[in-house]
């Protein structure tokens, strides 16, 4: 296949260095070496994208729909193909690969239809003789850098609404996964448009990521805390638009009145389906008194049956972490746990399969408190601590003492509680007897605290985002 090059002004343009992906689930397996740009390359990339943003913005609304139809037709042709490829170069399994491109698809079908919907506002003036109109606009040249954990949705998730809305597009995927980046800029490349509409900017956070921040009009980041407030310095610096959707340290509360098998589901799927790496997981497992022996045993009876191996293998539950790094990083909290006295009631160690690869076992915590470190970072592995709570009250309470604020489960049959939690969890995303992970396409996202700055994301809320919003006073 060769060197997979960066796309700057409608041309594959050759890097500054190569970086290398190689498949979690198999590390003799190299999946792809990239092209790293320079930071001068990114500069070209926003200056070729803002001379495209003079065509593309006076575009019609309906090449722009159709040119997503393009995209959209594509990405689900091929969703088993690159579905696999994702599941090659990030380890989640097959089955949600192919699921993700699905999804990335829906992403580019929506806009499509949600472009040509768009408007604006006339209203009287409170004076005589003059109409006011509020229209949108698009923002200019967009950066997107985006994080591996979904290396297509959330590139579409981002991608679809800018181009929508009249945009242009630098995209700086992540450095661990950069295939995907650039099959999806391969995708749109083809599509149509004029030269240097996406820009595909490959390579490390610091150089191609910071260069991006340094050249773009509006940058939309997903990613972690850390990296999300270094951007945000950047982006005031330069008075641009700025959206972060970040980490999470999700709570799954579980009462006494929970139906059993319900909860038990909630918590598998949400804290270790995918390795535990999404932003959604619900590393916290809230459990009132009556229901927490039943529930814990549940669980692990349920985790001890989980098949963890290669990703692209039938029957494969959950694949390996992401790379050595997150390996890593997985077992030094297991360590942590440990230490805070934490008990531990199913242990997750490396596990040997067929292939060289990361792979790892989960980890159930047991008699945890809220203030270990277990239970205040985000771990982004198959690591979850039970919290015993004496009511609904305090297990509310317990929820919402975190710094994070992504998404909040609660497990219950009482619309009571159910309706109370959904007020008053401090979280951007709730959901009543359903895992803290798993959502829709055409409805807002995102969170509150340090897990999200700025605008929503996705569905109709997008065009806060993407679009600038003018008033126009017309003497008539
Ligand atoms: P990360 O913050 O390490 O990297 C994200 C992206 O930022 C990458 O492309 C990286 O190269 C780039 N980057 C790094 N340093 C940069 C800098 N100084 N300037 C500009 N760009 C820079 O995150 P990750 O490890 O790729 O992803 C995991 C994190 O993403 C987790 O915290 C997870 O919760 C979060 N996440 C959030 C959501 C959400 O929508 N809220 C979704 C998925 C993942």
């Amino acid at each position: 296949m060769g060197v997979l090059k960066n796309f700057i002004a409608g041309e594959w343009v050759d890097g500054a260095d190569t970086i290398r992906s190689v498949n979690p689930s198999d590390t003799n397996d190299v999946v792809a070496e990239c092209a790293a740009a320079s930071a001068r390359q990114v500069a070209d990339a926003a200056a070729s994208a803002r001379v495209a943003f003079r065509q593309w913005s006076e575009t019609t609304t309906q090449m722009r729909s159709d040119l997503l139809t393009t995209i959209a037709n594509e990405l689900l042709n091929r969703k088993e193909e690159l579905g696999e490829l994702i599941a090659r170069e990030e380890g989640k399994t097959r089955a949600e690969g192919i699921g993700e491109m699905t999804r990335a698809s829906q992403v580019f079908r929506f806009f499509a239809g949600e472009v040509v919907r768009f408007g604006g506002e006339k209203l009287p003036s409170v004076r005589p003789n003059i109409d006011i109109e509020i229209t949108r606009g698009p923002v200019g040249v967009v950066g997107i850098i985006t994080p591996w954990n979904f290396p297509v949705a959330i590139p579409a998730w981002k991608i679809a609404p800018a181009l929508a809305f009249g945009n242009t597009v630098v995209f700086k995927p992540s450095e661990i996964t950069p295939a995907m980046g650039w099959h999806l800029a391969e995708i749109i490349g083809r599509a149509g448009g004029p030269p240097g509409l996406v820009n595909l900017v490959n390579g490390a956070g610091p150089i191609v990521g910071q260069a991006v921040v340094e050249n773009a009009d509006a940058v939309s980041f997903t990613g972690s805390v850390p990296t999300g407030r270094q951007i945000a310095q950047h982006a005031i610096q330069r008075m641009i638009r700025l959206q972060c959707e970040m980490g999470g340290k999700n709570p799954l509360v579980v009462l006494d009145d929970a139906d059993l098998d319900t909860a038990v589901n909630c918590a598998v799927d949400g804290a270790f389906f995918q390795t535990g790496q999404r932003c959604t997981a619900s590393s916290r497992l809230i459990v009132t008194e009556g229901i927490h022996d039943r529930f814990v045993a549940g669980v692990v009876d349920r985790l001890k049956k989980l098949v963890i191996d290669h990703s692209l293998k039938p029957g494969t539950n959950v694949g390996p972490a992401v790379d050595r790094r997150q390996l890593d990083k997985d077992l030094r909290y297991i360590e942590i746990g440990r230490r805070e006295g934490a008990a531990m009631k199913l242990e997750g160690s490396v596990l040997k399969r067929d292939t060289p690869g990361y792979y790892i076992g989960p980890t159930l915590f047991v008699d945890t408190n809220n203030r270990m470190q277990i239970n205040r970072e985000e771990m982004f592995g198959p690591i979850a601590a039970v919290i015993r709570a004496g009511d609904y009250e305090e297990a509310l309470a317990i929820a919402n003492d975190t710094e994070y604020g992504l998404s909040a489960g609660i497990c219950t049959t009482s619309r009571k509680y159910a309706r109370h939690f959904q007020a008053n969890a401090q979280s951007g995303l709730v959901m009543v007897n359903l895992p803290t992970a798993g959502l829709d396409y055409h409805v807002p996202f995102g969170g509150t605290k340090a897990s999200s700055y700025g605008p929503r994301e996705q569905g109709r809320y997008a065009e806060e985002f993407y679009t600038i919003v003018k008033t126009s006073y017309v003497s008539v």
